[in-house]
């Protein structure tokens, strides 16, 4: 997966308003191609005070965003595509797709 746990992406598409937001990624979710983003994708879920849980009103859930739906943000240039670069060891690395910059998780 080209987007990893650490990495500072913008939402490009979804559901309720997460399109635009920008967050770190929380998780990585590579078997299901998901990332959960930080504030990102929050389902508000109401809840009733019950005796098991001892609290009422507003849950907040984050919900995993397929990796088509996020962009990589590239200190130089902004949201970016992802591209892979060899190094002289045959190390892979990800690169910036407009600068060429090397793109670093936090
Ligand atoms: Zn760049």
């Amino acid at each position: 997966m080209k987007i990893r746990k650490g990495d500072r992406v913008r939402v490009i598409a979804g559901k309720d308003g997460v399109a635009g937001h920008e967050g770190v990624v929380m998780f990585a979710l590579p078997e299901q191609e998901k990332v959960i983003v930080e504030g990102a994708g929050m389902v508000k879920r109401h809840q009733r005070q019950t005796r098991q849980t001892q609290q009422a009103g507003i849950i907040d859930k984050d919900m995993p965003i397929h990796v088509s739906n996020v962009m990589l943000i590239c200190k130089a240039c902004g949201p970016t595509r992802v591209g892979y670069a060899i190094d002289e060891g045959g190390k892979k690395f990800r690169v910036c797709r407009k600068c060429g910059e090397e793109l670093e998780s936090n």
